[in-house]
């Protein structure tokens, strides 16, 4: 049997080969990964987990060891509709505009799934999220993407090119207002309602991508797009992943009720459900406060570990660095004048420090003077040392 006949496209669409060799690296004990995107173990709750697992087994095993519907369960979607009322001011959710998902990353892919034709247009911020890059290509949509200046989306390029495409050909904007991944930029509320107001003129559907809205460290929660949603385009997806643990695999997607019921159809065939289990745990989690006491917590440690490597950056790089300090978020996005941190990456890792070199974030424009540095995972004297090492690298 020859595999390339067996197989379509598709693996070779989504490979990252790139990605890969560097995630490799990152199990070497000499190297100090900041190339990553993984939370600290410290922020799970795991006693607490502990606790409610085993209550719930003991009070409904056979409810939670059970299959059960495609869309989420009751009681998850329920404490999801009261936790994004309380917390994000995204109010008035019904029970039949969520579906449950396996990570957002799921509900990406669904959404991805049924809506993209070859062709469609995605617009996208530049840089972006690449495993949504991936995901948009392997269904060939073109991805247009608009910079990040200052901070914020530059919505008037947006409105460029959306015009610049045929109107049958616009299917998403997809973007992260809050803590985008990689930049740490966050939308002001202006440029929010501004990219509201171009997605309405040209009736666009804005795929709100939220993981980090409910960790701000600056103290408050900023509104998501889709609590300013008069109209019903924004379709909203988040996660338990940052706020409780990514391993539960849990998110979830609120949309039109019409849209949800078509894409619950796709996620079926996928995986029938999400894991049943998990969403008992973490209903309970919400019920009993067990995620906003946690929430604070995820709050402090990567405060403490964002300032860290702020510091160490201004301290070792001077005015050589350039970044937005992220209110929310695992990542600063820096460039660095003169490097090119590509071509530096051998040099790096021979110095005992990975990054994740930023031209593999681009959709065009690709800039290769940029690094994505992970705070959230190492230690605080690792962060140090490994933003010292990198400056060695880079200048000597
Ligand atoms: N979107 C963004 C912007 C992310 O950073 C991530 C996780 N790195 C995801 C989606 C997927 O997260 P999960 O599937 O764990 O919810």
């Amino acid at each position: 049997m020859n595999i390339r006949d067996l197989l379509t496209d598709l693996p070779r669409k989504v490979e990252n080969p790139d990605l890969d060799k560097i995630l490799a690296y990152t199990v070497r004990r000499d190297i100090i990964s900041l190339a990553g995107g993984l939370p600290d173990p410290a922020v799970f709750p795991h006693e607490q987990l502990r606790e409610i697992a085993e209550t719930v087994l003991r009070e409904d095993y056979a409810g939670a060891l059970q299959y059960s519907p495609a869309s989420g369960i009751p009681e998850f979607k329920r404490e999801l509709i009261s936790f994004m009322s309380r917390n994000l001011g995204i109010n008035g959710v019904k029970d039949e505009e969520i579906m449950v998902s396996s990570g957002s990353q799921e509900a990406l892919f669904v959404l991805a799934m049924s809506t993209l034709r070859t062709g469609d247009a995605v617009f996208t911020e530049n840089p972006t999220y690449y495993v949504a890059v991936s995901l948009f290509k392997a269904f060939d949509a073109k991805l247009v993407g608009s910079p990040i200046v200052k901070g914020q989306l530059d919505v008037d390029s947006l409105e460029k090119k959306v015009k610049a495409v045929p109107p049958e050909r616009r299917k998403l904007v997809y973007v992260m207002p809050n803590a985008q991944n990689p930049t740490g930029a966050s939308m002001s509320e202006e440029t929010k309602r501004y990219l509201l107001e171009v997605a309405e003129r040209y009736d666009m559907t804005v795929v709100e991508d939220d993981p980090y809205s409910l960790i701000n460290y600056e103290g408050k929660t900023p509104r998501p797009l889709k609590a300013m949603d008069k109209s019903g385009r924004v379709i909203y997806m988040s996660t338990m992943s940052k706020v409780l643990a990514p391993g539960l695999r849990l998110g979830w997607m609120v949309g039109d009720e019409g849209l949800i019921r078509e894409l619950v159809k796709v996620k079926q065939v996928i995986d029938l459900n999400t894991n049943t289990l998990s969403q008992y745990v973490a209903a309970r989690a919400l019920k009993t406060k067990v995620i906003e006491g946690n929430i604070e917590k995820v709050k402090r440690i990567y405060t403490s570990k964002r300032n860290v490597m702020v510091d160490e950056l201004n301290d070792s790089f001077k005015d050589r660095a350039e970044f937005v300090k992220p209110e929310s978020g695992m990542f600063v996005f820096s460039f660095f004048k003169g490097v090119n941190t590509r071509a530096l990456l051998e040099r790096a890792v021979e110095k005992g420090v990975l990054y994740l070199p930023g031209d593999a974030l681009y959709v065009a424009d690709v800039r290769y003077d940029a690094a994505r540095l992970n705070f959230t995972l190492p230690p605080e004297d690792k962060i140090r040392e490994g933003v010292r090492r990198m400056k060695e690298a880079f200048y000597g």
